[in-house]
């Protein structure tokens, strides 16, 4: 019985978020062990803790406790972890992290940070800045699965609570009411906008007439940026009536964008370490002659594929995007190589994409490359009729931004998902649209008529299916959208595949043609076959739509 009673004084119980903040506010190092309802708090661990407050825990500086993940808000992305986890918490805020009941990393840990705590308490050291730890639900791969499933796409939700509405005290209030809708405040941070960011991140705004006085006001006090995540139990949309108080951006995309600029660490914490984005070219020679084996060769790299174009470059273009090297002794050389034929643009993701690119082209000179890096894809793939090396990337992230825009910008194509697929396949295909990408700058349900479909055809006119094209396409509704992003025509058709289904499932198995067309004349959905064409129908269909305004409203919403 006295063993019990000393294990309860050992761990303090966390019951509730009341309870969670209290604890913060205990002086010097409290270790919380997060654990599930339905195996308890970790055994394992608590002599192992028992010795380590007798050792350490004279001064009172370290403390134990227990809180059960379902319980406080805070612990939400631990729900359903089976995995023990034992969170570090020092002067209010959580600093680092054990997963798995590992005694000896525990015990290490425990007495490093007491040691700091124990200088910074004596006036010894100042308290070292440090950035709080952001948990971010990890999906496990099943969960991943099923929400694709279920075409969910929205994951996280920016709030912003404006100066006046922190200044009159609000804040508590309103994040009470995102919570009790169901959500989950992953992230809170207070901050005062500078000018700069306010102009910068309220671009879409500068046209209006009060904008200088809203920069002015956004400026004059602190906001409160909240990331806010769909909790499992949320039973309601986020309580929108609250908007002229605070911003709530619900677009994953804008969201992103304004994860990145408030809490540039959550998103790596988030999608992983440094996820980026960089620029590949096959050029001519090597495309012509070595293609599948190369692209083989990226995959099996590790690098994925998100976006191809095959091009050829006019001489202008080539100019242009080699516009530094102009006055170099290559660049005729360059030119003329760039321009004989097409050229496969990539773009490539994966962590460090950048840096690691460029590590496996090695040297630029092919002699070199061959020499010292004969494992080098420059040496590799060196094509001996072609005077320069054939595979370009991008040298820094900031340029890989750039050659990205520049092969790849951002476009708009039309879409439809026609009659015969419209009932029973609707969501699906929407949920897979969101799921590549696509913003759906623009959707409307639509009995097409058979004169439009005739127009809209018009192409086709005397084509021996025309006629039957023309009745399938206006004996029911189709839902017609306006897809936005980068290289959004070539890659809607990708993810269309094939006109024929039968083709489609040889080829691109994954394509929705594949899954869900009859046959090549209802094969389910359409997709404009180039830019121009995009343009073209968008307009004959949505009439007199601003398509620059929606690439702005793409970025900054
Ligand atoms: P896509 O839709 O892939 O751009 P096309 O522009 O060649 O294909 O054809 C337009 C539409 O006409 C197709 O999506 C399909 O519905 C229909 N179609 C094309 N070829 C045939 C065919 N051989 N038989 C019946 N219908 C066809
Ligand atoms: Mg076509």
């Amino acid at each position: 019985m006295a063993g019990k009673k000393k294990e309860i004084q050992l761990q303090a119980t966390i019951l509730n978020q009341t309870q969670w903040e209290e604890m913060l506010l205990v002086k010097g190092l409290t270790v919380v062990d997060v654990y599930q309802a339905w195996c308890g708090p970790c055994k394992a661990v608590v002599n192992l803790f028992r010795r380590l407050k007798n050792e350490y825990g004279e001064d009172d500086l370290l403390h134990f406790a227990v809180a059960e993940a379902d319980n406080v808000l805070t612990l939400a992305p631990f729900r359903d972890k089976c995995e023990p986890a034992f969170i570090f918490c020092v002067d209010g805020k959580m600093i680092d992290i054990v997963k798995g009941a590992n005694g000896p990393l525990l015990s290490k840990k425990v007495v490093a940070v007491l040691e700091q705590e124990r200088k910074i308490v004596a006036g010894e050291m100042p308290r070292p800045e440090v950035q709080e730890l952001i948990f971010f639900e990890e999906k496990e791969p099943e969960e991943e699965a099923e929400e694709e499933e279920a075409g969910e796409q929205e994951k996280y939700t920016v709030v912003i609570i404006k100066p006046d509405a922190v200044a009159e005290g609000k804040v508590e209030e309103i994040i009470q009411t995102i919570t009790e809708a169901g959500f989950i405040v992953a992230a809170h941070n207070e901050k005062i906008l500078n000018e700069e960011e306010v102009r910068d991140f309220y671009r879409n705004r500068s046209e209006e007439p009060d904008f200088e006085d809203f920069v002015a006001f956004m400026v004059s006090g602190p906001s409160h940026i909240l990331i806010v995540v769909e909790g499992k139990e949320a039973h309601e949309v986020m309580p929108l009536e609250m908007s002229n108080l605070c911003d709530i951006h619900d677009s994953v995309e804008e969201a992103s964008r304004q994860l990145a600029f408030f809490f540039p660490d959550f998103l790596k914490k988030a999608t992983g370490p440094n996820v980026e984005r960089t620029l590949a070219l096959i050029r001519p020679a090597l495309l012509r002659e070595r293609r599948e084996s190369i692209l083989k060769r990226i995959e099996d790299d590790g690098f994925t594929i998100a976006m191809q174009k095959e091009i050829v470059l006019t001489e202008d273009q080539a100019r242009q995007f080699y516009k530094e090297h102009e006055n170099e002794d290559f660049f005729p050389v360059l030119l003329e190589e760039m321009t004989s034929g097409p050229t496969l643009a990539l773009g490539l993701v994966r962590e460090n994409a950048v840096e690691k690119w460029r590590k496996l082209l090695g040297p630029k000179v092919i002699e070199e490359a061959k020499e010292q890096c004969p494992n080098s894809l420059r040496a590799e793939f060196a094509i001996d009729s072609a005077p320069i090396n054939q595979l370009h990337g991008s040298a820094s992230a900031g340029q890989a931004a750039k050659e990205l825009e520049f092969f790849f910008p951002v476009e708009h194509t039309l879409a439809v998902i026609k009659p015969s697929a419209l009932e029973e396949h609707k969501d699906d295909i929407i949920g897979q649209v969101k799921e590549a990408g696509f913003i759906i700058s623009e959707m409307q349900e639509t009995h097409i008529t058979p004169e439009i479909a005739a127009q809209f055809y018009k192409a086709h006119e005397g084509q021996p299916f025309y006629e039957q094209l023309v009745e399938y396409m206006s004996k029911g509704p189709s839902m017609v959208m306006i897809l936005t992003k980068e290289n959004a025509v070539e890659d809607w058709r990708k993810l269309m595949g094939p006109t024929d289904p039968e083709a489609a499932k040889q080829i691109s198995p994954q394509s929705l043609r594949a899954q869900f067309a009859q046959d090549i004349l209802r094969n389910a959905v359409h997709g404009s076959s180039t830019a121009d064409h995009a343009v073209q129908s968008i307009q004959y269909l949505f009439g007199d739509i601003d398509l620059e305004s929606l690439k702005h409203k793409l970025i900054y919403l």
